[in-house]
Order: structure tokens, then C-alpha cells, then sequence
């Protein structure tokens, strides 16, 4: 299945209403149409001890809350990068992830 995977329904109900959905929808500062959602969880796909890159590539998966009957539930995986930031701590160089937004 390509990516971005998007379930736009909840499992349990089949409603399409989510908590951050229902609490963006007036905002005037998210144009409508925009994806959102409540949580977000980036899994990388790589070493980030292995590579090179100042990006990591991995798994952007979204979870929301059904508005309905509170089902917990993906809504959307999708394949990004994000930054790999290095820190220097007594000596040593640990690698680190910061999360896309
Ligand atoms: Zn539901």
C-alpha cells in the first residue's frame, strides 16, 4: 500500500469526527482542509548511529480520539525525515531525534 495510509473513519463507529478535528475546525488560524491530529509518533526506519545524513527517514504515525465514542485509533501514517541533532556530553557525541511538527 503506498504511503501517506490514511484511515479516515473510526474502526468502531465509522464516524469521521475526531477530538482535534472538532476542536480545529473553527479555528481561523488552520485553513480548512489541513490534517490534523492529536498526537503524533515518529518511529525511525534507519540507524541513526549508521548513517551519514543529517535527516533520519522513518514513520510519521497521527493518532486522534473519535469524537463519537472515544475510540483511540491511527488516522494517517505517512513516510518523513526528521532532523538528527547532536549533542555533546562529556565527550562524547550521543545522537538525538526532534520530532517533525
Ligand atoms: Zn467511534
Amino acid at each position: 500500500m503506498p504511503f501517506p495510509i490514511e484511515f479516515d473513519k473510526c474502526p468502531d463507529c465509522h464516524s469521521k469526527d475526531t477530538v482535534c478535528r472538532l476542536a480545529c475546525a473553527d479555528d481561523p488560524s488552520i485553513p480548512k482542509g489541513v490534517f490534523v491530529s492529536l498526537e503524533k509518533l515518529f518511529t525511525p526506519i534507519q540507524d541513526i548511529n549508521k548513517i551519514t545524513t543529517p535527516t533520519v527517514k522513518g514513520i510519521l504515525t497521527h493518532f486522534d480520539i473519535c469524537a463519537k465514542c472515544g475510540t483511540r485509533y491511527c488516522t494517517k501514517a505517512e513516510i518523513t525525515s526528521a532532523p538528527v541533532t547532536i549533542q555533546h556530553r562529556s565527550g562524547s557525541l550521543i545522537k538525538g531525534l526532534s520530532a517533525p511538527r
